[in-house]
């Protein structure tokens, strides 16, 4: 282990607000209501680089600015490189659109039945609930929807939804996001989930959400009893930087798990962020102290204003190459492309097959080595040759 990853070393404490009192502090309403959303409240704490204020002032027509105080602490006011801050304040390159970025990047609203239900693989739907989240993320797939920004009026019909999954008998897994589904309050929650329990075909919920590590406040009780309620719920959650693992997340993983309920997460490769094998290491070890099985690492998708954060396939690709072997197979997740077009998620692999042929193939492993396993071995090839002449006696 990584001597910064000992949960000792992890953020504590509330920082900025520390005169805030606890009992406030610890409120989900009262982190939502005093969240950062405007030049004047950041520069405040930050000197903003001529980039951020650029983006900050362009953020009103893409995708809001919005930051929880608890995450607000996470970011380095004296570092522009700040792995935090480079995902949550905006910055110029938002203003720019490549050739072949799209505000529908992977192929959503073709594939919508109905307003707010993705149903793209045979037996799953994704179901937008929602289009706002507790901060928003600069490099966000739907910033087309989420926050508003972009005037898209997102209204989706909770009971439009229910009913497209009650006639589909061969739905049974039901994936709710958004937007952030931990925004709907409890009563909502409880509704929603029970609606769909109650499903005979329906085997399989889960929610993806990155709440627990904007605003952990949020995963009190009352909602962990809505979970134990409806349960099995999965959860997948977004961690895209070990600094993100911090006390306050570790207790919210504990509160959902101790529920009953199972965490994934996914991360986006983020150039500055995470596309570097030891910090991705690092992310990846703190996820499993958490009981976080990590579980898609994508690649950025083509969302417009995103070019400053992508990087190359090759970085993911080398990512997992470095990881396997050398670390716990549970810690490492699967790369994977969201096809532009609405493909799909689409697996990619570093290559451990250097050959195939009729006899064998050979494989690579993880320090380089090859190595051979035959292929079709028959019956009538006998693996060790008949002894011929006087069997020598064993002795
Ligand atoms: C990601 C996604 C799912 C779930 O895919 P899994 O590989 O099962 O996690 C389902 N529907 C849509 C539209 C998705 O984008
Ligand atoms: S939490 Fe998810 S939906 Fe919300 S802004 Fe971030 S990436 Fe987008």
């Amino acid at each position: 282990m990584y001597p910064d990853d000992r949960r000792d070393n992890w953020y504590k404490g509330q920082g900025y607000w520390s005169d805030v009192p606890e009992e406030k502090w610890k409120s989900w309403r009262w982190q939502l209501q005093n969240r950062i959303t405007s030049v004047e409240q950041l520069e405040k704490y930050i000197d903003l680089t001529p980039e951020e204020k650029a983006g900050t002032r362009f953020a009103e027509f893409k995708l809001s600015l919005a930051i929880t105080p608890y995450f607000f602490n996470l970011i380095d006011p004296k570092d522009p490189n700040c792995p935090v801050r480079l995902q949550m304040i905006p910055r110029a390159g938002e203003t720019r659109t490549a050739p072949e970025e799209l505000l529908d990047p992977v192929g959503e609203e073709s594939t919508m039945p109905v307003e707010g239900l993705v149903h793209r693989y045979p037996d799953r739907v994704l179901f937008l609930v929602t289009d706002r989240c507790a901060s928003y993320c600069r490099y966000c797939t739907r910033s087309r929807l989420v926050s508003n920004a972009q005037d898209y009026n997102f209204h989706p019909s909770f009971e439009a939804g229910l009913e497209y999954i009650e006639n589909h008998p061969e739905v049974r897994d039901v994936l709710l996001s958004g937007g952030d589904p931990l925004l709907l309050n409890d009563t909502k929650l409880d509704y929603l989930l029970g609606r769909l329990r109650a499903i005979p075909h329906v085997e399989f919920i889960r929610i993806g959400s990155r709440i627990p590590v904007f605003l952990p406040q949020r995963i009190n009780d009352k909602f962990c009893e809505v979970l134990k309620k409806h349960g099995p719920i999965w959860m997948s959650i977004h961690v895209n930087h070990p600094k993100e693992c911090t006390e306050e997340l570790y207790q919210a993983c504990q509160r959902l798990s101790f529920s009953g309920t199972p965490i994934g997460n996914q991360s986006v490769l983020l150039n500055g962020v995470n596309d570097n094998p030891e910090i991705y290491r690092s992310l990846i070890h703190r996820l499993l102290m958490m009981r976080v099985r990590p579980y898609y690492l994508y690649q950025c998708d083509l969302i417009t204003g995103s070019s400053h954060f992508r990087t190359s396939v090759e970085k993911g690709v080398e990512i997992i190459r470095a990881l396997r072997g050398n670390t716990t197979g549970y810690a490492i997740p699967q790369f994977v492309i969201d096809a532009p077009g609405g493909g799909g998620k689409i697996p990619i692999n570093p290559d451990y097959v250097e050959k195939v042929t009729e006899d064998e193939i050979v494989l690579r492993n993880y320090e380089g080595r090859l190595f051979r396993y035959p292929l079709n071995p028959t019956a009538d090839k006998p693996i060790v040759e008949e002894p011929t002449g006087e069997v020598p006696l064993l002795v």
